[in-house]
């Protein structure tokens, strides 16, 4: 069990939640309260994934009804800025017409077949077009999904058991990934889960992000075991942690030195740092990557894949098993299609990354005239403020921050119609269906949340 994610306490929600006497009047939850207990009484938590459960910042989540470009609106008719963007995926803004007409017209012909489609190729090439080290993929359910399977390659390809991974990066429910996972299991934290048996964590190696030195001293101890090394490329599960130089360079280099595999988990980053993903915006290439999130275009879809020689170890042209009776929906694969030919037609990767600047700035700004202590780092339209004293490179800085404050910060933005990831370790994500203006009203909001003492 490891003592930083198991140092972090929940905090009782009376000490995080306060409605403020400066509130909007019309920011309404009835009817989200009242969907929250029906919940409750059915799935655990209320929710079906743990983040959803607002725990990490206290009070009680917003029931969504619908959502338009930059929008939620929620059941009680507030609507929301939203920075969450479904925790990745909706990259062009919420139900965007190119996409919803492509589900539409799928479904049309039929919702699954368990036969194989040319959806499922034309998808593929449009990821390998973008993804250049991707020369096979498989395609796969969730990004969960993606990274057992990659796991599980790696060690079918090398015959060796170990694989390396950093504190604060999370790759899924994986249970040999699960130990100090980063995401809902960090904001909650959750250290080693229960159920994860001890010799699964056993072959799991944890080291702090962007520490080469211990990378390079497991690699000497550990080297001929290794089956490979997992990383998320820019940290998003931890809030946004972009890779030191030389980091991902030492990875690459130490992999290739000991014959182990080099898989960039880039289920949040694919399609969002940039069209090729963090490797393309870093220029490491990986052996293995694992997608999901915007690939998907917001429909139940993840990949795995890379160097063809690895991929076609898979069953059934290899002897590594994996398999899925929803592998390639037509749906999926028709979201996930054309979510990726706008992305390469419109390019918005100019305009993120200009927004990402502004929200940056801003945020900086409006903490810095209140201040309070902060560190705002991005990688284009991924960002977070963290509420701490210096920079955070890996998980013993980012568990340094002032969670409490972050829980305020959180409820008051909500309570100005601004929806921000909902703890203070996961990554804003902007979309291209924001505005400038609409950045500035984030930026007005926080200035307000900031200065008034609210946080
Ligand atoms: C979200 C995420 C996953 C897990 O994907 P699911 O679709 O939730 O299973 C894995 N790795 C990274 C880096 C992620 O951000």
């Amino acid at each position: 069990m490891d003592e930083h994610l198991m140092s972090f306490q929940h905090l009782p929600t009376s000490e995080i939640y306060r409605v403020t006497t400066s509130t909007p009047p019309s920011f309404q939850q009835k009817r989200s309260l009242a969907a929250f207990e029906r919940a409750c009484k059915l799935m655990p938590g209320g929710v079906n994934s743990p983040a959803r459960a607002f725990g990490a910042v206290g009070g009680k989540p917003l029931f969504i009804e619908r959502a338009s470009g930059p929008y939620l609106y929620d059941l009680d008719g507030n609507r929301l800025i939203d920075y969450i963007g479904s925790w990745g995926p909706m990259i062009l803004g919420h139900a965007h017409p190119a996409v919803i007409e492509a589900i539409v017209k799928a479904a049309e012909r039929g919702t699954s077949y368990g036969a194989p489609t040319e959806a499922e190729s034309e998808l593929a090439e449009l990821v390998v077009r973008c993804v250049p080290s991707i020369e096979k993929l498989r395609l796969v359910n969730s990004g969960t999904e993606a990274t057992m399977s990659a796991i599980r390659l790696a060690r079918g390809a090398t015959g060796r058991d170990k694989i390396i991974k950093f504190a604060g990066n999370y790759h899924g429910h994986v249970d040999s990934l699960l130990v100090s996972a980063g995401s809902a299991a960090a904001s909650l934290g959750v250290p080693d889960s229960p159920g994860v048996t001890e010799g699964t964590s056993r072959d799991t190696i944890v080291l702090e992000y962007n520490d080469v030195d211990a990378l390079r001293a497991a690699f000497d101890q550990n080297g001929a075991e290794l089956a490979g090394l997992i990383l998320e490329p820019v940290v998003g599960n931890m809030g946004c942690v972009p890779p030191q130089p030389g980091f991902l360079e030492a990875a690459r280099e130490l992999c290739t030195k000991h014959g182990s595999v080099l898989i960039f988990d880039e289920v949040m980053t694919g399609f969002r740092v940039s069209l090729g993903g963090a490797q393309e915006r870093f220029g490491i290439t990986p052996d293995l990557t694992t997608m999901g999130k915007i690939v998907g275009g917001g429909l139940p879809l993840g990949l795995y894949g890379g160097r063809a020689d690895l991929m076609d170890q898979v069953i059934p042209t290899g002897k590594v098993y994996q398999a899925g009776t929803l592998s390639g929906n037509p749906l999926a694969t028709a979201a996930g299609a054309a979510t990726l030919r706008c992305l390469l037609d419109e390019s918005p990767y100019q305009h993120l990354e200009q927004l990402g600047q502004q929200l940056a700035a801003g945020l900086g700004q409006a903490a810095s005239r209140a201040g309070i202590a902060h560190r705002v780092q991005r990688v284009g339209s991924m960002l977070t403020l963290f509420f701490c004293d210096q920079p955070v490179h890996g998980w013993q800085q980012a568990d340094t921050c002032d969670r409490a404050r972050f829980g305020r910060y959180f409820w008051g933005l909500i309570e100005r119609g601004v929806y921000m990831p909902c703890s203070q370790f996961e990554a804003l994500f902007i979309s291209a269906a924001h505005t400038p203006q609409m950045i500035e009203q984030t930026i007005e909001a926080a200035e307000q949340v900031l200065a008034t003492g609210v946080a």
